[in-house]
């Protein structure tokens, strides 16, 4: 792959539109498992009030946790799916280290 504007073999992808999806999924979807969990969470508290005290706070922040690294990455693909649209259409899906140029092929 050469740069088309300086002839450089110097030439990353970059795939913007699928980063960005997977950050901006990944937030949305880390915050709603998260606030979903906090109904999980009340059913770890719940089986945790047996366990005494300790227990409620381990279950709670654990179904917490759990709900929002599921939901991270959940929401991660999906967003990765939706940026790859982007890409090649909307960001240049190439960028030429040597001269600075972003480009499509
Ligand atoms: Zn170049």
């Amino acid at each position: 792959m050469v740069c088309p504007f300086c002839g450089s073999g110097r030439v990353t992808t970059r795939q913007f539109g699928k980063r960005l999806g997977c950050t901006v999924g990944g937030v949305a979807g880390a915050l709603s498992g998260a606030s979903a969990a906090l109904s999980c969470g009340e059913i770890g508290a719940c089986a945790g009030v047996l366990a005494g005290p300790a227990g409620i706070a381990i279950g709670g922040v654990a179904g917490a946790l759990l709900g929002g690294l599921a939901g991270a990455a959940v929401g991660c693909m999906a967003g990765e799916e939706s940026g790859e649209v982007f890409d090649g259409r909307v960001f240049h899906t190439h960028s030429c280290e040597e001269c600075g140029h972003s480009f499509t092929l």
